[in-house]
């Protein structure tokens, strides 16, 4: 089409905000926002850096990773075939372009993201190329500076995708530590997992004139809740209003705000000797010296299932709808079987006590620890009183709450992840959803006490990741983890909802297949019949595996649990090795 277009729809184009014809190179030169309405057209990121960083200065970090199908995913295209069709319309070899330069003199490491690339959706080479940004800012003593503009997470990479939202925090943390400014820009549009990490737990969050933001979209939003939105919902304005973003800023006047943030961040700090460069990351055969891995090689040998029964190999739907079983065991019901003397603590302190998440300390065979999980019901009334296990921002900044507490008294943390997704309601985004799944991320990446996640029924994106960042993550048997919800991954790259069963084969969501793909580190079998039918022998199976992980846990230093915590997420960058995924 575009080859025999007439030329006359290159030199003009239309304004989206209010349909002006526009001559191409005037409205470049007004920086691609509408002379007419102001409207601030989408810009590709090199044209996003050409515009923002000084004449000259720029250097870009090298982009070439090997190409990666870590699932084998395909819908009704296979993914290397939508890979190659993206790098040939946008020239560029990933939808991040990352780069060193300077902005009003002061030198930066910047990641800019391109959502003419398969919606700037992150997976594991974007994830790769923004944490070796990150990086190089921590090795030149830098500011890191993040242009986001995404879709979310990608689909095609199923739970690795989700991961990387967990290895990108994990490197903002890193600059945190240093003292080192990280500021994100928030463009159009900015949502799900991109939302929920990096683009909200930077020191700054900016946000374009005219961009919008969110955990969910506002099409997922209207179809939950059944209403219309808010006039201008999600829109930075909105965001300003809800105390989300520290500014809104026009286009022409973003250099020139970001030098003086730079600027003002730069003033009066002495010079700080360059921190010596941080140590190669171990290979896996030095790892296995610690005694966190030991143990976990022995216990997972025992319990995935296939090492002693052999279980028939159910379909992925089949699981899923296992998963989701109302007679499933709740956190609540695990709480009374599998530890004792439970005492719940509420509240996030900033206002509510979210019902969806449950947690308080309790003793796991005479050890104290700090309890953490979502919870859903068994009946229509239970589930409605907890929302289904879908936390709001406050659940998450519950949580929060209790994982900084469990350090402070130096508790093991402890995680039962239930849920759908995290609230993708009104309110819930009003008082920044995205951003309280982030900082929940963050944290849990230099929690310095031993963390073991458990996803005993459904783990839902970014909500589940909001609790399963740690040193260990089991997953029973019948459970699911994905990125996204089948039935969503439907909607979007199928031609409907039907092809759930489908996309949930395609997602590797099993815990089988999470275990192959070392998103998971040991599968909990459950009895015969599923933990619905015997939750007894559930909760039986539960503990062992627990206490199996979590001794060994509490003998490694805290220094030394954050830093194999995070070998643990730097590993699903797109260059391990070896990632391979389960046959058909
Ligand atoms: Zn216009």
């Amino acid at each position: 089409m575009t080859a025999t277009a007439p030329r006359e729809e290159q030199l003009w184009s239309r304004c989206a905000g209010c349909a002006s014809l526009l001559y191409r190179k005037r409205l470049r030169r007004n920086l691609d926002v509408c002379p007419e309405c102001g409207e601030h057209a989408r810009l590709g990121a090199p044209e996003r850096l050409r515009q923002l960083v000084d004449p000259g200065s720029l250097r870009p970090l090298p982009d070439r990773l090997p190409q990666t199908d870590p699932i084998e995913f395909v819908d009704v295209l296979p993914y290397p075939y939508r890979l190659t069709g993206a790098r040939a319309s946008t020239g560029l070899s990933e939808a991040v372009v990352c780069a060193t330069a300077t902005i009003g003199g002061h030198p930066v490491a910047l990641a800019v993201m391109d959502f003419r690339f398969l919606g700037g959706s992150l997976g594991c080479a974007v994830g790769e190329l923004i944490t070796r940004a990150a990086e190089r800012a921590l090795d030149d003593r830098t500011p890191l500076i993040l242009i986001t503009a995404s879709g979310g997470a990608r689909m095609q990479e199923g739970a690795l995708s989700l991961m990387q939202m967990a290895t990108v925090s994990q490197a903002i943390a890193a600059l945190r530590e240093a003292g080192l400014l990280t500021v994100s820009v928030l463009t159009d549009p900015t949502y799900g997992g991109v939302a929920a990490s990096f683009a909200t737990n930077t020191d700054l969050v900016l946000a374009e004139s005219g961009a919008r933001m969110g955990f969910a979209g506002p099409r997922v939003i209207r179809q939950i809740t059944g209403r219309a939105l808010p006039e201008g919902f999600q829109t930075a304005d909105f965001l300003l209003r809800h105390g989300q973003v520290d500014m809104v800023v026009q286009r022409r006047s973003l250099r020139g705000r970001l030098a003086a943030l730079l600027a003002a961040t730069r003033a009066g700090r002495p010079a700080r000797p360059p921190v010596p460069r941080q140590e190669p990351t171990p290979r896996r055969e030095r790892l296995t010296d610690d005694p966190a891995t030991l143990a976990h090689t022995d216990a997972a040998a025992a319990s995935v299932p296939g090492a002693g029964d052999t279980p028939a190999v159910r379909d992925a739907w089949d699981t899923v709808r296992m998963a989701r079983h109302p007679g499933r065991p709740t956190t609540l019901d695990y709480l009374d079987s599998v530890f004792d003397g439970f005492v719940e603590l509420h509240g996030d302190r900033l206002g509510a006590d979210c019902p969806a998440i449950v947690g308080g300390v309790a003793r796991l065979a005479g050890r104290h620890v700090m309890v953490i999980g979502h919870q859903k019901g068994h009946t229509t009334a239970e589930l409605v009183a907890r929302n289904f296990g879908m936390a709001s921002p406050a659940g998450h900044r519950k949580a929060l709450r209790l994982m900084r507490l469990a350090a402070r008294l130096g508790l093991p943390v402890v995680t039962l992840v239930d849920t759908p997704g995290a609230d993708p309601g009104v309110s819930a985004e009003e008082q920044g959803q995205a951003a309280a799944i982030a900082e929940n991320i963050l944290t849990l990446t230099v929690l310095p006490t031993p963390v073991l996640a458990v996803i005993t029924g459904e783990g839902g994106s970014g909500g589940a990741l909001a609790l399963a960042v740690a040193d260990r993550v089991l997953m029973l048997e019948n459970a699911v983890y994905s990125v996204i919800s089948p039935e969503g991954c439907a909607a979007i790259l199928w031609p409907d909802r039907s092809a759930a069963p489908q996309a949930a084969r395609a997602l590797r969501l099993t815990a089988p297949d999470l275990c192959r793909l070392g998103v998971v580190d040991e599968v909990v079998s459950e009895p015969p019949t599923a933990a619905h039918d015997d939750p007894a022998e559930t909760a039986h199976r539960l503990r062992a595996a627990l206490l199996a992980n979590l001794l060994p846990l509490l003998e490694v230093p805290p220094a030394m649990l954050v830093r194999l915590r995070r070998q643990r997420f730097r590993r699903f960058g797109a260059t391990r090795a070896g990632v391979k995924a389960v046959q058909r």
